[in-house]
This record gives structure tokens, C-alpha cells and sequence, in this order.
């Protein structure tokens, strides 16, 4: 492939107790079953590596295992980064992630978990669990064992366009009647503290409460995000959040847009609208990949953006 392609992405689909139908009626797509809850849209995770579109047979973890200079030569045993969309119709367990340095020690030398939320549409009245309200480790451990979620766990509200960085060691969970982007490191070592005593497939999915209690921070120290917006062209820029696993932005463009991202890899989705990249449409639901050394980006249309990189 050469690096003045874009490289545009075939979703794969995960069905989940607790998902929907909202990615065939929002964005469109031919999904699997009415309880579709995920939509891996820039993968090369063995769980679900997406299929490149115009390369019969070819996959993004394959194009990492062997075009490697399209990602500027990075090293690394698999494509870094996931972008997901989630419909939650029902809530997500009640989880915690790893940091690399535990995930390496504990997790056969898996990555840890740092992962990012961008609301894309929500019921009025729907929320999300982020951090708790233990003051100590120990009070944790007694909260969790004594089953006392309502009182420990930290309930947020959310809108749509509301944006939410969730880092390794903090509780958290996506409740029902939400749909949003997640951009993650490449990794799905989930500890599970709590599943409502919910069953898939006549059993209970497994808890980790250990694990979990082990890479729980506490006392949770809510993160501060301070987004900033330019103008760029005929594009509004804001960047996310910039971390050490990812920078995300979000683009909201009406005529052009010129950009020279310095960076390995860029992904795109498509948020909503319709418009060409370098002269290749580009429309609401379409996921691709700018490689290293792609050069200067034209967008021209109207658009609702999602990008990241390294
Ligand atoms: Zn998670």
C-alpha cells in the first residue's frame, strides 16, 4: 500500500448482554443480532482485527505484521490503539483496568487499559459510573464486600458531547441508554468488580474482585480535562485529551480543512456528514487510517470528526 492511501476500515461487531440495535439504526450498519453492543472500528486486536476495504483477505494487525513502515516503523507486538463504538442498552459491568506494569506482570505480558469516552447521543436521564467515594484502600475492601454499590460507587450524569478520560485504576461503567466512541489503548484485560448477578449463557460472567481491589486507586482523584478549541480552516479543533497512550480530537468542519498531523498513524471516524478526503468521499459511519508519511490531510465537506494518534 502506499503512503498517500488512506486506509479505510470494515467494522467487526461484538454481541453483549448487555448492547442494542442503535449501530444498524443510528449509523447503519449490517450488525449481527439485536444485542450488538460493540462495534470495533479500528482494530488489529486478534478479538476483532478489521478487514481492510479494497484488499480481499488483508487485515489492519496483518498490515502491522507486514507493512510496518506505514506506521513509521513503530515497534510493538500489535497495532496500539482500538476504536470502539459502544451501544449500551443495558449497563456494562462494573470494571477496573490494569496499568501496563501491572497487565505485564500479571497478564502474561498483556498491555494495561487506558481508555476514553466521547458521548455521542444519551436517554435524558442517563449516567455513567466514574471513581467511588472510599476513602481508603481498606475502605474499599470493606464497601466491595459487603456489596454497598450504591453507596460506593460514583454516579455522573452525562450529555451528549460530553467527554470523559478513564484512566488505569479507576472504577468505572457505562450505563444503559448510552451510545459513545471509546478510543483505548489495544488491550481488553478487564477486571470485573460487579455484574448486576446478571447471566450470559445460563452463567455468570466472572468477577475478579481481587484484581480488581489490587489496581483500584483510592481515595479516587477525579481527573481534570481542559479542553482547547481552535480554528483551523473552516474547521473547529479540539483537543480532547492529549495522555500517554493517545491524543484524541474531536473536528467539527463546514467547507475545508488542511492539516499535517505529525504523527506515525492518524485514525479517523466519522461522527456524522458527508464530504471527501483528498478526493475520496467520506461520509457518517466510515472509520480509516492516514499512514506515516500520508503528508498534508484535505478535508473539504461537513463533518463530525473523531481523530488520534499516538
Ligand atoms: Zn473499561
Amino acid at each position: 500500500m502506499s503512503s498517500r492511501e488512506p486506509i479505510f476500515l470494515e467494522p467487526v461487531f461484538q454481541e453483549k448482554i448487555w448492547g442494542g440495535d442503535r449501530l444498524r439504526t443510528s449509523f447503519g450498519y449490517d450488525i449481527p443480532s439485536g444485542h450488538t453492543g460493540e462495534c470495533w472500528a479500528i482494530s488489529g486486536h486478534p478479538g476483532g482485527d478489521c478487514r481492510i476495504k479494497g484488499r480481499p483477505g488483508q487485515t489492519l494487525g496483518g498490515l502491522w505484521r507486514e507493512e510496518r513502515a506505514l506506521f513509521g516503523g513503530l515497534a510493538g507486538e500489535g497495532f496500539p490503539l482500538l476504536v470502539k463504538l459502544l451501544d449500551a442498552r443495558e449497563d456494562l459491568s462494573i470494571q477496573v483496568h490494569p496499568d501496563d506494569s501491572y497487565a505485564r506482570l500479571h497478564e502474561n505480558g498483556a498491555s494495561g487499559k487506558t481508555e476514553c469516552w466521547y458521548i455521542l447521543d444519551c436517554d435524558p436521564d442517563a449516567t455513567i459510573i466514574i471513581g467511588h467515594h472510599a476513602r481508603s484502600p481498606r475502605e474499599l475492601r470493606e464497601m466491595v464486600e459487603g456489596k454497598r454499590w450504591g453507596e460506593l460507587l460514583r454516579e455522573v450524569p452525562v450529555r451528549p458531547g460530553d467527554f470523559f478520560q478513564i484512566d488505569p485504576g479507576c472504577v468505572h461503567s457505562i450505563r444503559g441508554g448510552t451510545l459513545l466512541l471509546e478510543t483505548q489503548q489495544s488491550s481488553d484485560v478487564t477486571y470485573r468488580f460487579y455484574d448486576y448477578d446478571r447471566l450470559s449463557e445460563g452463567r455468570p460472567r466472572p468477577l475478579h474482585i481481587e484484581e480488581s481491589l489490587a489496581v483500584t486507586q483510592s481515595p479516587f482523584r477525579p481527573r481534570e480535562l481542559r479542553p482547547q478549541t481552535r480554528r483551523e480552516g473552516d474547521a473547529l479543533v479540539t483537543e480532547l485529551v492529549r495522555c500517554p497512550c493517545y491524543t484524541v480530537y474531536r473536528a467539527v468542519l463546514d467547507g475545508r480543512w488542511q492539516r499535517d498531523w505529525d504523527a506515525p498513524f492518524v485514525n479517523i471516524s466519522v461522527l456524522d456528514g458527508r464530504g471527501a478526503l483528498d478526493g475520496t468521499p467520506v461520509e457518517r459511519g466510515d472509520h480509516l487510517l492516514l499512514p506515516a508519511g500520508y503528508g498534508t490531510m484535505t478535508l473539504e465537506g461537513r463533518l463530525e470528526l473523531i481523530c488520534s494518534h499516538l
